[in-house]
């Protein structure tokens, strides 16, 4: 799954800046903050699809892009 495309998503409009994705996170440069403060996939390419982003996210920010994809409020609730 190393490198997959299009294995995680960001949804900007829901995101609520606090950090957590980035912190769960273990691949650098995957996830970043755009010029506002929101997240956005800057390397789609080193995402590993481990989907710890998604756990952390309450807003349901990141989701994954892959069919049949998963929201992280749906799962963590
Ligand atoms: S965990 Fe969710 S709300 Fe927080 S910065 Fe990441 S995408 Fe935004
Ligand atoms: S799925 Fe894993 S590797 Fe990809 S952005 Fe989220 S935490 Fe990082």
């Amino acid at each position: 799954m190393q490198g997959a495309r299009n294995a995680i998503r960001a949804h900007p409009e829901r995101c609520v800046s606090c950090g957590r994705c980035l912190l769960a996170c273990r691949k650098q440069g995957v996830l970043e903050f755009d010029g506002d403060g929101r997240v956005r996939v800057a390397d789609a390419a080193r995402c590993s699809a481990c989907y710890r982003c998604v756990d952390v996210c309450a807003h349901r920010a990141l989701t994954s892009g892959l069919p049949g994809g998963f929201e992280g409020e749906m799962r963590s609730e």
